[in-house]
């Protein structure tokens, strides 16, 4: 076979099983093969750069970095919706319509509204050209390079298309998405995101579309615009969008009365808590697209459309108490406890607070009845406050001072919304929460060793910090609650055997603040081992491609800290890892120190990603754009004009692919 046709089945195939995948919900190939397949067309596509196409399915991953986003004028405006929340409100509004249409029969279509962040998409020969926020509805930012990782987004349609066109949609994060992201959050010792719709509408706006890619979006579709569609109705727009390969969901109804309107609404003010993602409402259009011509636009919305919101469940209910929670970082985060009640088809007993200037714009008090909503947070949250209701002897909330775990005085620093327990060594949530965050999964990965467990050893006096887990012994551990004769041998020995996990996995079980999974990694690689980074400068650590003042100041405060210097002289003494492996090492020369290398353009022999691995493996920096500190400038098949001009400009040194990988041979 042609390497061209090679390369254009491989693409035809991968793009069948991504539409399979995600958009029809039924994989037809395991994640294995789908990874193996798209290897090989990555390895094809970069030994041939000549057959570069913009809708490849190896562009997922994304990798391209937009430091601003283009302003872009719709092709034609974003409007709004008219909003309705009762019958009669419909019945005036069909009432409106039929004094312009006259006595014409009209039908409805009812979708869902979906509650994220709305999209544009310009197509043209079936290839994905353009993707824009709604921005004021007049213009928005473009998005393309970030939207197009979204893998529910075509970028090569299927059928009898239009040559050219826009099509509107969401773009959503589901449910279960969001909760992994936040717990990720979390456990890096970050603030969780509020809710879905705003992390959405945020993820477009990254500048790194490669760390886009690796977030759950989804993107839903509802509307076609265009000239010479062949398309007559709203409810023959969502079939053909849906053959054409996008997602459109298959909640939709065509309706011929108000009365069956209702019904729909009904129907789905319920359902849609058994729904993936979050919505807010039903959208109601006239299905006729000549009866939409017809009624036009006021100066805002549609006259042949309109939303009909959803009540967000509500209750009421007593509080009884406010307590206090202490993270593993220490931040404080009240909580009320309520009398249980029914909300959404879960039973609530708990509600978030957040802080306390949550608790004083609300003037949230203990015994007050309080209005309980579920929003698109997954935790219910406080809304107000029913005032007819409260008891006679109410008394304002007193925030907390000191902590309850530790009775430390609380601090909370300017601009942070959080009280914080700055004791971080003798405060016991922070203490447990420590170590259990060492032996999780992503971390030391324990054998044998739960959270319960090491509270049970800390309360039992066994344990203090994570480095008297390897001195443990079986005699101890076997007194405690449910531990026999076996379990008491796993926990020693899965706690010895943690000696072989490798370095950045160590840094990251240290449990320093920001630094996360990929943070430990690039210190790792940055600094190599553990004596190098205790003794790094802020400054020095700003250096490292991606590492923020935030994270470098977290680093060098937690290094200076004695009780850490203490425990890990403690840890080397017990054999784990604190420098890279051999192998790790053997990668690594320092060949581009103190160089920061921007690469531009398609590769012949290696892959870009592949070409920014070997530049830090070697010491240097990523550079995202080219500036006076750039020194090398690899300049790929395809580069942009522009980017040249700039080089030249700034006395930047311009190297081919084959003169850069002779530099570091
Ligand atoms: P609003 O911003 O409240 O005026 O509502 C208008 C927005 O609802 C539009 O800009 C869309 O982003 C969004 N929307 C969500 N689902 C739909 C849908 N099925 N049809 C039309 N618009 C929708
Ligand atoms: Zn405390």
């Amino acid at each position: 076979m042609q390497i061209k046709e090679q390369i254009e089945s491989l693409r035809q195939e991968l793009r069948e099983h991504n539409h399979n995948y995600y958009v029809l919900d039924n994989a037809t190939i395991s994640d294995y093969e789908f990874d193996v397949k798209l290897k090989e067309l990555q390895t094809l596509e970069a030994k041939h750069p000549e057959l570069y196409d913009a809708s490849s399915p190896t562009l997922r991953v994304g990798g391209g970095v937009t430091k601003n986003f283009e302003t872009v004028v719709h092709n034609e405006r974003m409007y709004s919706l008219d909003n309705s929340y009762s019958k009669e409100d419909l019945e005036d509004w069909e009432k409106r319509m039929q004094r312009i249409l006259g006595d014409a029969q009209v039908e409805f279509v009812c979708e869902l509204k979906y509650d994220g962040a709305s999209i544009s998409i310009t197509y043209e020969d079936g290839k994905l050209v353009r993707a824009v926020t709604r921005g004021d509805g007049f213009q928005g930012d473009d998005v393309t390079t970030n939207v197009k990782t979204i893998k529910s987004v075509p970028l090569q349609l299927k059928g009898d298309y239009p040559p050219k066109f826009d099509i509107r949609g969401e773009i959503v994060l589901p449910f279960e998405g969001f909760a992994q992201m936040n717990a990720e959050r979390v456990e890096n010792g970050e603030e969780p995101y509020m809710n879905p719709r705003n992390t959405a509408s945020g993820s477009l706006k990254l500048q790194d579309s490669s760390a886009v890619a690796q977030r759950p979006l989804d993107c839903l579709l509802y509307s076609i615009i265009g000239k010479d569609t062949g398309i007559s109705s709203q409810w023959q727009m969502l079939e053909k969008a849906r053959e054409w390969g996008f997602k459109v969901p298959e909640v939709a109804k065509l309706c011929k009365s108000t009365s069956e309107v209702m019904a729909f609404v009904n129907e789905w003010d319920s359902g849609r808590h058994n729904l993936p993602y979050e919505t807010d409402g039903v959208v109601v259009k006239i299905n006729s697209l000549q009866h939409q011509d017809e009624l036009g636009f006021t100066s805002k919305s549609p006259r042949w459309a309109m939303a009909y919101k959803f009540k967000a469940e509500q209750v009421s209910t007593l509080l009884n108490e406010i307590t206090y929670q202490v993270g593993r970082t220490g931040s404080i985060t009240p909580v009320a406890n309520l009398v249980p009640v029914l909300l959404a088809g879960t039973t609530v007993k708990r509600a978030s607070l957040h802080n306390a200037d949550q608790i004083a714009k609300f003037d949230i008090r203990e015994g007050d009845t309080v209005f309980v909503e579920k929003g698109g947070e997954i935790i219910p949250k406080i809304v107000g406050v029913d005032f007819t209701k409260r008891p006679q002897d109410s008394e304002p909330t007193q925030y907390i001072t000191h902590c309850p775990e530790c009775h430390e005085e609380l601090v909370r620093t300017e601009g942070d919304a959080k009280h914080y327990c700055v004791n971080f060594y003798g405060c016991p949530p922070q203490i447990t929460g420590r170590i259990q965050h060492f032996i999780s999964r992503k971390a030391m990965d324990i054998e044998g060793l739960g959270s319960e467990t090491v509270e049970l050893l800390y309360k039992e006096n066994l344990i203090n910090n994570y480095a008297d887990l390897y001195t443990l012994t079986k005699e101890q551990v076997l007194p405690l609650e449910r531990m026999a004769e076996k379990s008491a041998e796993n926990l020693v020995q899965g706690v010895a055997e943690s000696v072989k996990i490798p370095f950045e996995r160590v840094l990251f079980a240290l449990g320093i603040r920001f630094v996360g999974e990929t943070v430990a990694k690039k210190l790792a690689r940055a600094y190599k081992n553990i004596d190098a980074l205790m003794a790094a400068s802020e400054e020095s650590l700003i250096a490292v491609d991606e590492i923020g003042g935030r994270i470098a100041s977290s680093v060098v405060e937690f290094f200076n800290n004695d009780t850490n210097r203490e425990i890990i002289a403690r840890l080397k003494t017990y054999g784990l890892q604190f420098s890279l492996s051999e192998e790790q090492l053997e990668n690594q020369t320092d060949t581009l120190k103190g160089l920061t290398i921007v690469v531009s353009g398609v590769f012949e022999t290696v892959s870009r990603d592949e070409l920014k691995k070997i530049i830090e493996s070697n010491g240097g920096k990523v550079g995202s754009s080219i500036s006076s500190k750039t020194a090398y400038l690899v300049a790929g098949d395809k580069m942009g004009p522009s980017k040249r001009t700039k080089a030249e400009s700034l006395n930047v040194l311009i190297v081919t692919e084959g003169e850069f990988l002779e530099m570091v041979k």
